[in-house]
């Protein structure tokens, strides 16, 4: 098989000439679902060691061994840019991790704000969610899914050097307000369903490095203001700028 489409994010160290065991789960989806054999191609990279191609040794129904080849593309780091969200429903929640790691953030944050909908999350799927997310796109980097944290308590030690881009649903319909905005280590808020409250608002307006954002005319579900926000901000200040 020459043109390997398979893409597998694992945790060894990936060099030309490593071997890397698999666990019970990637030998069921490699040699089970996906149904590969011995000296199929397939790509794999760690987050640290950009993407190699690599080919079954060893494939068990509980178990494999890859061999890995050489290197198809050296890791890119997404831009310094963190997601911080209120959690909602479930699979929106899910949709939001996923697409943040499409769309290239460097780290995603959940936060639990006064009108958030729900403030338990399994911080472990949604780190599975943002692996499957960067397998499927073709990323070399996972993005760290952090455990939820109280909003007041991220913007009372919120860092000098990061900026935060508040989506503030009560610009709606003004110009966004990122035409002065600079390159740099930056970070997106997104509010829950019920938006933020006077107190969330007031902590916000405080911090020096905090720049309200309008993402348009109309008011957006939390899932798609997460998307716009990343696209106005990855196509001004990001990689595809
Ligand atoms: N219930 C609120 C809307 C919340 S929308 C209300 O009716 O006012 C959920 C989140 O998406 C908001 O907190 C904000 O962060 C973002 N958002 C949605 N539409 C937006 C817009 N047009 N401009 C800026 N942020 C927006």
């Amino acid at each position: 098989m020459a043109d390997a489409k398979i893409r597998l994010c694992v945790e060894h160290d990936l060099a030309a000439g490593n071997s890397v065991p698999l666990d019970r789960d990637q030998a069921n989806y490699l040699f089970n679902v996906m149904r590969l054999g011995v000296g199929a191609h397939i790509l794999l990279f760690n987050s640290r060691d950009g993407e190699f191609l690599a080919e079954v040794a060893d494939a068990g129904k509980r178990r494999g061994l890859l061999a890995v080849l050489h290197q198809t593309k050296p890791l890119q780091m997404p831009p310094d840019l963190w997601l911080l969200f209120a959690p909602i429903k479930k699979a929106r929640t899910d949709f939001i991790v996923e697409k943040a790691a499409e769309m290239g953030a460097a780290r995603i944050c959940p936060v639990q704000t006064e009108y958030t909908n729900s403030d338990r999350i399994r911080q472990d799927k949604l780190q599975a969610h943002a692996m499957e997310a960067a397998e499927q796109c073709g990323g070399t980097y996972v993005p760290e899914v952090a455990g939820i944290a109280k909003l007041r308590s991220v913007l009372e030690t919120w860092p000098e050097d990061r900026r935060l881009m508040f989506c503030d649903e009560a610009l709606a319909g003004r110009a966004p307000g990122l035409a002065q905005a600079k390159r740099g280590k930056w970070a997106i808020l997104i509010g829950p369903e019920g938006g933020f409250s006077d107190a969330e608002r007031a902590a916000l307006s405080k911090i020096p490095q905090s720049l309200p954002v309008s993402l348009g005319p109309r008011i957006l579900r939390a899932d798609t203001a997460a998307v716009a926000a990343l696209t106005l901000w990855q196509s001004k200040l990001g990689d595809w700028a």
